[in-house]
């Protein structure tokens, strides 16, 4: 499985990039499980798109659409806020775990699916192609999503599905915004996070090998999903 933790996220910081799906040229297609059971579980994030050392990152917005820009620095600071799922595929053809980014736009497409073959709760059963048209680098690429087999594979089958958020969604606190909008980057990171820069010390270990996925701090459970 590609899990990974928030200190090996750069890794996976653009489209394309290792653990991102993508088709690169017109007609491409590849066979992939949705890892839904349902529409319920399909979750959109509100993000606001910086770059990082030269890489475009998403960093999640600290605001709810009802709640007042001064919540979110970035929102406050007219940083161009976008809405994103980021699904989890298990792409069949490679044998692995990967995202796949898209706008919201695709909320209504995965919704059609999901009402089509998820009647029984379980859409990760069924394999679909997915066909890319369009040109590379063309706008108006489409994506059709074709059913080609069904059995009994069941999400518990992958374990755990990794959380966009904290992996390829930075999260940063109001504080690391201002300072982000003043500096042009983000203050080194504190204790609890990963230290990227050190190399793996034996102290190290003990922390830093917690799944950073299933971790749960105060704030990070009160966080925000926006759904769409
Ligand atoms: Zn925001």
């Amino acid at each position: 499985m590609a899990r990974f933790r928030a200190d090996e996220a750069d890794n996976y910081g653009g489209n394309g990039g290792a653990g991102y799906f993508s088709l690169k040229n017109d007609k491409d297609v590849a066979r992939v499980r949705f890892m839904y059971n349902s529409i319920d579980d399909v979750e959109g994030y509100a993000v606001h798109q910086v770059e990082i050392d030269g890489k475009k990152r998403y960093v999640n917005c600290l605001r709810a659409y009802n709640e007042p820009m001064s919540k979110c620095p970035f929102c406050e600071a007219k940083k161009f806020q976008t809405a994103k799922l980021f699904i989890p595929l298990y792409n069949v053809d490679e044998d692995r775990m990967q995202i796949w980014e898209r706008g919201k736009k695709f909320f209504a497409k995965i919704s059609s699916i999901c009402a089509r073959y998820a009647s029984k709760d379980n859409l990760c059963s069924h394999v679909f192609e997915i066909e890319r048209n369009g040109k590379k680098g063309e706008t108006s690429t489409t994506y059709e999503i074709y059913e080609v087999d069904r059995d009994d594979t069941t999400l518990e089958d992958f374990g755990e599905v990794q959380d966009p958020i904290g992996t390829i969604i930075l999260e940063k606190s109001a504080d690391d915004m201002s300072f982000y909008l003043e500096n042009g980057y983000f203050p080194p990171e504190g204790d609890d996070m990963p230290v990227r820069r050190r190399g793996r010390s034996e102290e190290d270990e003990v922390p830093f090998r917690e799944d950073r996925s299933t971790r749960r701090t105060p704030a990070s459970s009160e966080r925000r999903r926006d759904r769409f």
